[in-house]
């Protein structure tokens, strides 16, 4: 019986770990560090041998294939050991890819993968097909494999996923665009992290779709030095295309062979220009996967905000207040404010990953009345914005609570209170869902 090794005890390692199972595979589990209660609890559920807070050598080097969850970095010493011997290394995404005949939407891009990746689900569901949905969404992708039987999925899959993906095939994939993001896993060589985006192309056959981003520079520059055999689908905000989506009017317009579907800009249920992006993607895939252009324009008009995504909280004393603590990187805070239409009170900070605010400024002087940093250590912001709103107007803080409190006081009705944060959560927060909801919370203790 072959031997499956899984690093990693999170939602994809048991997730792998749980298919290889159903499979009849001699299955083992190592996790370097504690795995949660729940996890322990499917583990001992589905009678798979484990460990945790270590890594047995023994129980290791002798597998025929490791599956390596996305959050290990390929550069820790056990990694390195089993590539040097030359055991192949798989991700959770290839290893389920094996045993699903689904057809599948993949999703991958710097920003907009969870808000495109839920469109396309609800698209695909309203329009009455038997769809799951997954990758870094929800259950895993493997467990669901193990567990379910689906004729479609969409799976949201991140570049670390793409690493350690050689066969897997998506019927449709999807770019949603690339900016700078997570370079120190990349030895800080933007084309490393480019490469490993279009990881997801390289299986792509004449029948399958890419649909990607025609404005996004990176995404064109690396598109022209590559051989792509499938149906190019592009989306654009600033010409026309033959096939794919683009503007006009008060419009979007979407071509899929011979098929036209259009949709009115007022009726998307998502605000913001790189909304209109997402819902164009979402759209294009739709077509492709041949649903009516009634539940098209039904579903983008009725899908809810998702949490943590520009999501508005409460408007108290017409101050409204939006959790958009998802938003940990420059491009996605640009896109938050590039979106406000009334004067801004604006929370950021947190671990700063390199970030480079000078494309911000524009945004900050038009829309930005006040600022309130949370996070342990704010100087960059200061340098980069204190002059720009005045040090009355400029305010630290470290904790939600007081975040909410200060941004309360600098606000005046009809202005809007915008958590955004342009940075990670780790410094105050175990995660940025955690910063959201402490956000929220304190909105509601106000
Ligand atoms: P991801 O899953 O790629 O992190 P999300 O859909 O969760 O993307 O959105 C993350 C953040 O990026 C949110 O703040 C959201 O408002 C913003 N965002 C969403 N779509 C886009 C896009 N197409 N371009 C830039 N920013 C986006």
């Amino acid at each position: 019986m072959s031997r499956i090794v899984v690093l990693g005890g999170g939602e994809s390692g048991v997730g792998a770990a749980v298919l290889a199972k159903v499979k009849g595979f001699d299955v083992f589990l190592s996790d370097n560090g504690e795995i949660a209660g729940h996890f322990v609890d499917d583990l001992k559920k589905w009678d798979i041998p484990f460990e945790q807070g270590k890594h047995t050598e023994e129980l290791i080097l002798g597998a025929d294939e490791v599956i390596k969850s996305p959050g290990i970095p390929s550069t820790v010493p056990m990694v390195k050991k089993l590539e040097a011997q030359g055991t192949p290394i798989l991700s959770e995404i290839e290893f389920a890819g094996r045993y699903d005949s689904a057809k599948k939407i993949c999703i991958t891009g710097s920003n907009g993968k969870t808000t495109t990746t839920s469109l396309i689900y609800y698209l695909l569901k309203n329009a009455g097909l038997n769809v799951g949905l997954g990758g870094n969404i929800g259950k895993s992708y493997a467990y669901q494999v193990a567990t379910e039987h689906f004729d479609y999925y969409v799976l949201e899959i991140s570049s670390f996923q793409l690493d350690n993906c050689y066969d897997f095939h998506p019927d449709i994939a999807i770019i949603t665009n690339i900016t700078p993001d997570h370079l120190d896993r990349y030895d800080y060589q933007l084309e490393n992290y480019v490469r490993s985006k279009f990881r997801i192309t390289r299986n792509l056959r004449p029948e399958d779709c890419f649909i990607f981003d025609s404005d996004d520079e990176i995404t064109i520059d690396h598109l022209n030095k590559i051989i792509l055999s499938a149906k190019r689908l592009p989306f654009t905000q600033k010409g026309e295309v033959e096939q794919g989506a683009y503007l006009k009017d008060d419009k979007i317009i979407v071509k899929y062979e011979d098929e036209e579907c259009d949709i009115y800009l007022k009726e998307l249920a998502l605000g913001g220009k790189h909304n209109i992006y997402n819902s164009m993607a979402a759209a294009i895939a739709a077509k492709a996967s041949g649903i009516d252009n009634k539940v098209i324009r039904e579903s983008l008009a009725t899908f809810q905000p998702i949490e943590h995504r520009l999501e508005p909280v409460l408007s108290i004393k017409d101050v409204l207040y939006i959790n958009d603590s998802k938003a940990t990187n420059v491009d996605s805070a640009w896109y938050a404010l590039e979106c406000q239409t009334r004067p801004v009170v604006w929370i950021l900070g947190g671990k700063d990953k390199g970030n480079d605010y000078e494309v911000l400024k524009p945004l900050v002087k038009d829309k930005v009345k006040a600022i309130v940093c949370l996070g342990v250590d704010n100087s960059r912001i200061r340098e980069s914005f204190e002059g720009m709103v005045g040090s009355g107007n400029f305010v630290e803080t470290r904790s939600a609570e007081d975040a909410v409190k200060e941004a309360s006081k600098l606000a005046a009705p009809g202005d809007v209170v915008l958590l955004s944060p342009c940075c990670a959560s780790f410094d105050l927060f175990s995660s940025y869902e955690d910063r959201g909801r402490k956000f929220k919370e304190a909105v509601r203790m106000l």
